[in-house]
This record gives structure tokens, C-alpha cells and sequence, in this order.
């Protein structure tokens, strides 16, 4: 009786789901079908995986260490040497090598920094900044270009050459050198560079500054531009105090008191216009562009300094491009010390944020600033200022760089440029190592402004041809 009446109410639900629901049912089937989600989902290449992972190891400057750990595990599942170099918290630092840094081969280094800046305005960002989500065929999240990116394509190349290493004698070493600190204090190189620099027995390194790029050339602005950086801009953080004493309310203003001298003397400072330099590396620079422009703009760009005087205005009108041609002076920071509109401060506190050429040397620059604010009671002091350093000269390292890039991406031109930024280049540079720095992908414009932005993201393409680059250079150094 009992498993009759089972039977009877399955034949009842089959029977709905069969006449009612079928044509529904199949519908939603199809749905499912046509959006794709009863699809197996694409192969996700390890590269984007590691990354995403990277990522989600949140390493804002002084919180590196959990994220310098995961990457040098995976260092160390590929086969690497790995050395912690310092294991503190906000300053840890290591090395993965192809050979132990204790065999003492001349070594290549590839740079890169563990730490990245905050995520700033969190509502801006499409997907979460730290939880790498991979969509759309990219990677998205804070370091995805600058720089986790980069040290993932780095270390994926290094390890395509282990075989090579365990069966031949390299003449080279390689070694993935991941440093915190970058974006504050450039700790992490510094304290490498003084306990390690013998051990590490640098020849070159390769670390970021220039990218990928198109629209440079008028003539023809789908020409790819890839530009490696071979010398930096200085920073050089300046602070102007003014303290006057003098009547408090603003009711009655006296003929002269802190803020308005500083505003004064502000205003002199910024309104005059900054002097053009063309050093070689900016010489360079032009010539190239200039060989894929047409006419007159080819015969100009060709001759930078000849047509100095007739260029200066188009010249200045990017900002980008004017940042390599001059000493710049951005005003960061303005704090008096009143806190209500009726009070009258009596000391005011400016900060500068200033960009020099390689050439200008930074105690005439301060004497220039000087000069220029007009007014000897503005107290001027250092904050910071970043190594000087000599250009890293075009050589057999920067030419087998350019011919990777070029076997890379096919019809594409390779440039010399000044990076406007300072990184933790230069103090390599400054101990005579070379430095060829690029983040070797053509970047959107859409990417470039995602640079200590929301949205940062990078596409697996461009992490499998970053990778490609790489490895291309190794082999010519190390196998052709
Ligand atoms: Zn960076």
C-alpha cells in the first residue's frame, strides 16, 4: 500500500516536470549554454595564477615580508638558490639565483620590489585591489604592473634557463633580486647594496623606469615605442619655512605677514619658466622618434638642438616630455600654523617636491630657488635628496636587451630615455653597475594612468610576452 502510493506520487512529479516544465527547463538550459557558464572554464596560465596570488599578499611599503616569503617559496619550488638577505619585517629582502651566490660567478641581476603603494581611493577600483582577480583575460589589483607583474615575468624566465644550468657551465649567474622599500625609503636596495653588494657580484641589472608605448610619432601614432631607462631623474625634497611675528587677526591685516610672503615669493618661483636641457640621452631620444616622423617634423627631431629655439613651446606642451627636458619644482604641501579663518599664522611651512637633470648639480639649484623666492627670511632646508648617478652607457647588455624586445614585438622601435622618477636604480648605477630598466609591455592608455592608481591590471598576453623578453636575453647572454 505504502509503495503504491511512492509510486503514484513519483509518476505525478514526472509527469508535471515532464508536460509543465520541460519547455522551461530547456530554456534555461540553453541560457546556460549561450552565457557560457556550462562551459569549461578557459586554462589559466601559471603566470597569471602566481600573480594573482602575489597580489593578494598585501605588501604596502613596511609590510613586505609575508609576500617576500611566498615568492621565495615558489623560488625555491623552482629549483632556485634562494637567499634571505634581511628577514625583517619592512625590510626583508632576498635573492633567487641559477647558481649559489657563494660560487662567485659574474652575476645579472634581475631588480624588482616586493612592496607597493596603497590602493588610495578604494570606490575607484572595478575589482577589489588586493584580492587578484582574474577577469577579462587580465590580472587586476595593486603591483600588477608595478611591479609583482614584472618579478613574476622575471623569475618564470630565470627558471627556463635551469636546464641549461644544471647541464653546461653558464658564463653568468642570474639571480632575481626582490627588495622592499621601493616606494618609500628605497630601504631594502640600500641595505642590500651595503651588506651584499661584493657577494653579489653584479655586471648588470635590469629593473623598471621605461615601458611600452605608442602615439609618440605624429606621423604615425600606432608605432610602438619601447623605452628602456638608462639614466634618472634626482629628487631632490625640499622644505621653505617663514615664521613673522605679527598682529593675529584677520580683521586688520598688517602690510605684510607669513602666508602672504609665501605666496608671494611662491609665485615668483613657480611662474618662471624652467630652463631646456637636451642631454644624450634625451638627444637620443628625440633622434629615434625623429626617424619614424615624416618631413619637416623628421628633419627637426633629428636636430634637436639646432631647432632648439623654434621647438621649445611644442616641446614643453606635454608634461611628460617636459619633465625629461627640465628641472621641475611641483608644490606638494602648504601648512601655517593657524587653524581659523579670523587668525593670522605666524609661520608657514611649504613643501617641494623637485625633479633634477642628471647635470644640474643640487647646491646651485638651491641657490637658484633661493634667488628666485626673493625673500631672505624663508628658512630653506633638505628633506631628501636620491643618489646622483652616471648614465648606464648603451653596451653589449643594453643591445642584446634591444634585440629581445625587437624579436619580441616584430616592427617595433627600441629607445634610449631619462626616467623623470627616481627607484632603486640608481644605486646600483651609482656603484658603476649598469642599469637598463623597462617594464617590457606595450601599456594601454588606459594602464598608464592606473600607475599608483585604481584599476591596475596587466593582461596574461602581456605577462607571457614580458616573460618572452626575458628569457630571449638570457638566452642570447648566457647560450648563443
Ligand atoms: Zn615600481
Amino acid at each position: 500500500m505504502t509503495t503504491k502510493r511512492k509510486y503514484d506520487f513519483l509518476q505525478c512529479v514526472e509527469a508535471v516536470v515532464y508536460r509543465r516544465l520541460r519547455y522551461p527547463l530547456f530554456a534555461v538550459f540553453l541560457l546556460f549554454e549561450i552565457s557560457g557558464y556550462a562551459q569549461p572554464p578557459d586554462i589559466i596560465p601559471e603566470s597569471a595564477t602566481i600573480l594573482s596570488e602575489y597580489i593578494q599578499k598585501r605588501s604596502i611599503s613596511g609590510t613586505e615580508k609575508e609576500a617576500g616569503e611566498f615568492l621565495a617559496d615558489i623560488c625555491r619550488s623552482k629549483g632556485l638558490h634562494v637567499q634571505t638577505l634581511t628577514a625583517e619585517e619592512g625590510n626583508y629582502n632576498f635573492a633567487a639565483s641559477l647558481y649559489p651566490l657563494s660560487k662567485g660567478l659574474p652575476n645579472i641581476i634581475f631588480l624588482n620590489h616586493i612592496d607597493v603603494v596603497s590602493e588610495g581611493n578604494n570606490n575607484g577600483w572595478k575589482y577589489p585591489p588586493f584580492a587578484g582577480v582574474i577577469a577579462e583575460n587580465k590580472i587586476w589589483g595593486r603591483g600588477a604592473i608595478d611591479l609583482k607583474g614584472v618579478a613574476v615575468m622575471q623569475m618564470l624566465a630565470i627558471e627556463k634557463l635551469r636546464k641549461y644550468a644544471e647541464d653546461m657551465r653558464l658564463p653568468y649567474n642570474v639571480t632575481l633580486l626582490c627588495v622592499s622599500g621601493e616606494e618609500s625609503d628605497n630601504s631594502g636596495i640600500i641595505t642590500t647594496l651595503e651588506n651584499h653588494f661584493e657577494e653579489l657580484n653584479a655586471v648588470v641589472a635590469f629593473g623598471e623606469g621605461g615601458t611600452g608605448v605608442s602615439e609618440l610619432s605624429h606621423s604615425n601614432p600606432e608605432q610602438p615605442f619601447y623605452c628602456i631607462s638608462v639614466s634618472e631623474k634626482k629628487a631632490l625634497w625640499v622644505k621653505l619655512r617663514l615664521q613673522m611675528k605679527t598682529s593675529g587677526h584677520g580683521s586688520v591685516p598688517p602690510h605684510t605677514y607669513a602666508n602672504k610672503e609665501m605666496t608671494l615669493a611662491l609665485n615668483r618661483l613657480l611662474n618662471k619658466p624652467g630652463k631646456i636641457n637636451f642631454n644624450e640621452a634625451t638627444i637620443s631620444f628625440f633622434k629615434t622618434i625623429g626617424r619614424h616622423e615624416k618631413g619637416v617634423r623628421k628633419l627637426v627631431l633629428k636636430h634637436p638642438r639646432f631647432f632648439k629655439p623654434f621647438i621649445m613651446r611644442e616641446l614643453t606642451r606635454n608634461p611628460l616630455v617636459k619633465s625629461t627636458l627640465t628641472n621641475t619644482i611641483t608644490v606638494t604641501n602648504i601648512n601655517a600654523s593657524s587653524l581659523h579663518t579670523n587668525q593670522i599664522a605666524q609661520e608657514i611651512e611649504v613643501l617641494l617636491d623637485c625633479r633634477l637633470l642628471p647635470e644640474t648639480a643640487p647646491e646651485h639649484f638651491i641657490v637658484e630657488i633661493e634667488k628666485t623666492l626673493g625673500n631672505d627670511n624663508i628658512e630653506i632646508s633638505i628633506i631628501k635628496e636620491t643618489p646622483s648617478a652616471p648614465v648606464s652607457e648603451k653596451g653589449i647588455f643594453y643591445e642584446k636587451f634591444r634585440e629581445a624586445l625587437e624579436e619580441v614585438y616584430k616592427g617595433s622601435a627600441v629607445l634610449p630615455v631619462m626616467s623623470p622618477a627616481h627607484s632603486d636604480n640608481n644605486f646600483f648605477r651609482q656603484k658603476g653597475v649598469p642599469v637598463y630598466g623597462i617594464t617590457p609591455v606595450l601599456l594601454s592608455k588606459d594602464q598608464l594612468l592606473s600607475f599608483h592608481n585604481s584599476n591596475e591590471h596587466i593582461t596574461m598576453e602581456q605577462l607571457q610576452n614580458g616573460t618572452k623578453v626575458y628569457e630571449k636575453l638570457l638566452y642570447k647572454l648566457l647560450i648563443d
